[in-house]
């Protein structure tokens, strides 16, 4: 019922040159691959360069963060009708990067994704535990407090228009994946939460996992019933692992 999205996730990383070539390798491989969206999330700097070498192509383009402010003395800071201007379709919001080194309270991130939906931007809300609140048996009520930020701000029905992205804070970057029951686990749990308030909702949002998913592990993710593709950092610099996690998102 709910098609896929693989979205990388950049970060920090790229060049004019290596960009480049990474999106045109991806572009020749990742084309008809079973309705599977792919999207690219770039630094700032490089969305004129996502947006002409993608522009007309089946691969879509976005930023990592953006203010909540809609203009204005904000030094430093990208606003939402800015990514518009270069054909945006998709924004991060709440990274678990943001949220611990920027200090980004949930309030926030709300904040942010209402600014992004307000532009035609489709948010991709980041949500996720660290490795002491899930020692600590609070997972679901962090996420669910991550996540009820948004829905008390927006209002359930603007999930429609958004993805969710689960990022267990302790799986990034770590190379410690989540496995297929630690995720499906929560992403069931994300789903029937918003369930309670509307069913039809939830089973159309799709909720991507984000966490050391790699060439060998993303099929096996992927194919749980409630991972409806995923979010990928280091991966997604490197043409083949990232084709080849696109491939296995059927
Ligand atoms: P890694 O895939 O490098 O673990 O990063 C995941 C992530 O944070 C994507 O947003």
């Amino acid at each position: 019922i709910r098609s896929k999205l693989v979205a990388g996730n950049w970060k920090m990383h790229g060049g004019t040159v290596q960009n480049r070539s990474l999106l045109t390798a991806i572009l020749a491989e990742t084309e008809g691959l079973n309705g599977t969206d792919v999207a690219v999330c770039v630094p700032y700097p490089y969305l004129p360069q996502a947006q002409s070498l993608l522009q007309g192509t089946h691969l879509s383009w976005g930023a990592q963060n953006l203010s909540q402010h809609e203009k204005g003395a904000y030094t430093g800071e990208v606003s939402a009708a800015m990514l518009v201007d270069f054909s945006c379709r998709y924004v991060i919001v709440g990274h678990s990067e943001r949220r611990a080194l920027y200090g980004e309270d949930s309030h926030t991130v709300a904040l942010k994704f209402k600014a992004a939906q307000a532009a035609g931007l489709m948010p991709i809300l980041c949500i996720g535990e660290t490795l002491d609140q899930r020692e600590a048996g609070i997972t679901e009520h962090i996420v669910a407090e991550q996540l009820d930020a948004v829905t008390k701000l927006m209002g359930v029905n603007a999930l429609v228009k958004s993805v969710l992205a689960y990022e267990p804070v302790w799986a990034i970057g770590t190379g410690k994946t989540a496995t297929p029951d630690q995720a499906q686990e929560v992403h069931a749990f994300i789903r029937s939460r918003i369930a309670a308030y509307s069913p039809e909702v939830a089973t159309g949002l799709k909720i991507l996992y984000g966490g050391s998913v790699k060439a060998n592990n993303a099929a096996e993710l992927f194919a749980r019933p409630d991972i409806d593709g995923g979010l990928i950092g280091g991966a997604s610099l490197i043409a083949d692992e990232f084709i080849a996690i696109c491939c296995a998102a059927k």
